[in-house]
């Protein structure tokens, strides 16, 4: 299952590349398929049918990703074509320029504004250039509820500062406030610029973003929110990957349980509207994260060397043996390789897997010289040093 090519001649080393359903990135493990949903709402019978379809043709693992996205790896040259068209059959599934909203939208009687029908109007606006414009150039339209998209990058961001009044921010630079009739002006404009400066623009091309820190923390999505017409109880995926058995699973007990809809939430959250504390302790006993106090919220983790050929460490099972351990308010990241791909960013303590054992890097990301080398028998102590 597993193709080995050189890095750099990777899809994903080149800029502004992005997976979808119907061109999937080639990657150290097959081919990589990210499904976008519409409305990121599916039913239980859905969400089995495609972990049928994800265990069939690519390697038996899906994933949540960080923005709420499905994903499926270990995609074969022929298999992905099957995988895409069985998908189709199975949910309807969006291209176009991404417009995110948080996944309560509409729902959510704590945000100031809906966000959806703002977001279905640039997705209208948008599609006279939508094919002008890179696949990872991202609009965020934010009602300001329960679950916010403040710790997810966008090219625009608009986030609800009363009922017709909005923020709006380019490439998470200072926010300008605006009312909801001149919104899509701005929105328009800025999408024309970066279609004109080609598919490899982002926003952060459009001049210097005079950057402010976010106000809002990014957004757990495990727990209870309540609903306007209920409530939904939210779990996560640990390291945002399980087993297609699990899901199947998982779905199997949702259907059991009466559920009738599951929405994909950012930070590799599940939420299942109208679920009962039955739903989550089963989610438990599956492996799942249910409570925001698990120390694996706090780890991120590629698949590593179980599924790319870059890796040479087993990182997420590395990680589920670490996760006891860690500290509390540390955050760990355990990666494959060099490469860093589950979160290219820093963290408190990153292990890179490395022929010769694990490089040690503090505060800093999985490309940076490692202070230090470790063997396996040593990675609980150095956690426990910290
Ligand atoms: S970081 Fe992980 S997923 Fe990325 S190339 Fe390295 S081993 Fe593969």
């Amino acid at each position: 299952m597993s193709v080995a090519l050189p890095i750099t001649a990777l899809p994903f080393a080149r800029r502004g590349a992005c997976p979808s359903l119907d061109e999937p990135m080639l990657t150290g493990d097959g081919f990589l398929a990210r499904v976008r949903i519409v409305g990121g709402c599916l039913s239980p019978a859905q969400l089995e049918a495609i972990a049928q379809q994800a265990q069939r043709h690519g390697n038996g693992l899906l994933e949540i990703t960080a923005r709420g996205n499905l994903q499926v790896r270990g995609l074969t040259e022929s298999s992905r074509r099957l995988f895409a068209v069985a998908v189709r059959g199975i949910i309807e599934v969006e291209s176009g320029l991404v417009v995110e909203t948080p996944p309560l939208a509409g729902d959510d009687p704590s945000e100031i504004s809906d966000p959806r029908p703002l977001a279905a109007a640039i997705r209208d606006i948008s599609q006279p250039f939508a094919r002008y414009l890179g696949p990872k150039v991202t609009v965020v339209v934010d009602g300001a509820g329960q679950i916010g998209l403040a710790g997810l990058k966008a090219d625009v961001r608009i986030v609800a500062m009363a009922s017709d009044r909005w923020a709006l921010s380019v490439a998470d630079g200072g926010a300008v406030e605006l009312h909801a009739s001149e919104v899509l002006n701005r929105v328009s404009a800025v999408l024309q610029q970066l279609a004109d400066l080609g598919s490899a623009a982002r926003a952060t091309d459009l001049g210097p973003a005079q950057r402010q820190p976010r106000v809002r923390a990014a957004s757990s999505p495990i727990g209870t929110f309540t609903l306007s017409g209920g409530s939904a109880r939210g779990i996560a995926l640990p390291f945002g990957s399980a087993t297609a058995v699990a899901i199947m699973s998982l779905a199997q007990t949702a259907a059991q349980l009466a559920i009738a809809e599951l929405r994909l939430a950012p930070h590799h959250g599940l939420l299942a509207v109208g679920a009962s504390p039955a739903f989550v302790e089963q989610a438990a006993q599956l492996g799942f994260v249910t409570t925001g106090s698990d120390p694996r919220t706090r780890i991120s983790a590629c698949i590593g060397s179980d599924g790319c050929a870059s890796g040479h460490v087993p990182a997420r099972a590395i990680a589920a043996q670490l996760a006891p351990h860690l500290p509390a308010n540390t955050h760990l990241h355990v990666s494959g390789c060099a490469k860093g791909c589950a979160h290219p960013r820093p963290a408190d303590i990153t292990l890179v897997g490395r022929a010769d054992g694990y490089g040690l890097v503090i505060g800093g990301k999985a490309g940076d010289t490692p202070g230090a080398l470790l063997q396996a028998d040593q990675l609980e102590s150095s956690l426990a040093a910290r």
